[in-house]
């Protein structure tokens, strides 16, 4: 085989490495997350991008009304200049998550890219808050890890969580009605359902998410109990 070739088959066999093996990790968490949450009878209810210096206050107010516990993932670059939110997050009992830094996609970026931003928001959170942040759990932006960042955060066992269930709260096209979400989480026995609690300019997207958000509050009363991110992967231990 001439070196050209060899250099193909290497180059063909390392991206798709860098692509498919993190794919089949986290297509194979989803399924654990969802197993879990069935088995517990479980909600979790998580915000991503955050925090807003607006809307995350309101969300906290309204679950310490229901007296719910839920997973907040920030971002270390929303953290700066927030860290009195962070600390009301953290004393009404919620948990904090990261985010990674920046929100960078770890697939459509620079292959080292997603690894640099992982390890700057735990080194943000970890100057801002006091956070063990390699130890709190994690969510890749966009649910997406490359080979190098799956590394690097399997290296550090930090606890990688997903979701199962799309609020569809930021999306421009695609929506799914308050009820149909709450009914979709109710269908499929539980699961953890993705919220964001950044501020946007959007007009009504704060009682867009607010909706949503008692709908599936609304799901204790069909017996669901509701967890954070941690006491649900440690449940599975
Ligand atoms: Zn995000």
């Amino acid at each position: 085989m001439s070196p050209t070739l060899v250099a193909i088959v290497v180059f063909v066999l390392v991206g798709a490495a860098h692509l498919l093996v993190p794919r089949l990790h986290t297509n194979r968490s989803r399924a654990r997350l969802l197993a879990r949450c069935r088995a517990a009878r479980a909600v979790v209810i998580t915000f991503d991008d955050g925090p807003g210096r607006l809307l995350t206050p309101l969300v906290v107010r309204r679950l310490g009304e229901a007296g719910v516990p839920a997973t907040f993932f920030v971002l270390g670059n929303n953290v700066r200049g927030n860290e009195d939110v962070v600390e009301a997050i953290v004393a009404a009992g919620h948990e904090i998550g990261s985010h990674g830094d920046q929100h960078v996609h770890h697939v459509w970026s620079w292959p080292w890219a997603g690894l640099l931003d992982t390890h700057a928001a735990w080194r943000r959170l970890h100057d801002l808050t006091g956070l063990d942040a390699p130890r709190i759990p994690f969510r890749p932006p966009y649910g997406k890890l490359n080979l190098l960042s799956w590394l690097w955060v399997l290296w550090h066992r930090t606890p990688v969580a997903m979701w199962t269930h799309d609020s569809y709260d930021t999306a421009q096209g695609a929506d799914v009605a308050p009820e149909a979400l709450a009914a979709s989480l109710r269908d499929a026995g539980g699961g953890v359902v993705l919220l964001h609690d950044f501020d946007r300019s959007i007009p009504h997207a704060d009682q867009k998410v607010l909706a949503k958000l008692d709908a599936v509050l609304a799901l204790r009363e069909h017996g669901f109990r509701f967890l954070r991110v941690g006491e649900l992967l440690a449940a599975g231990r």
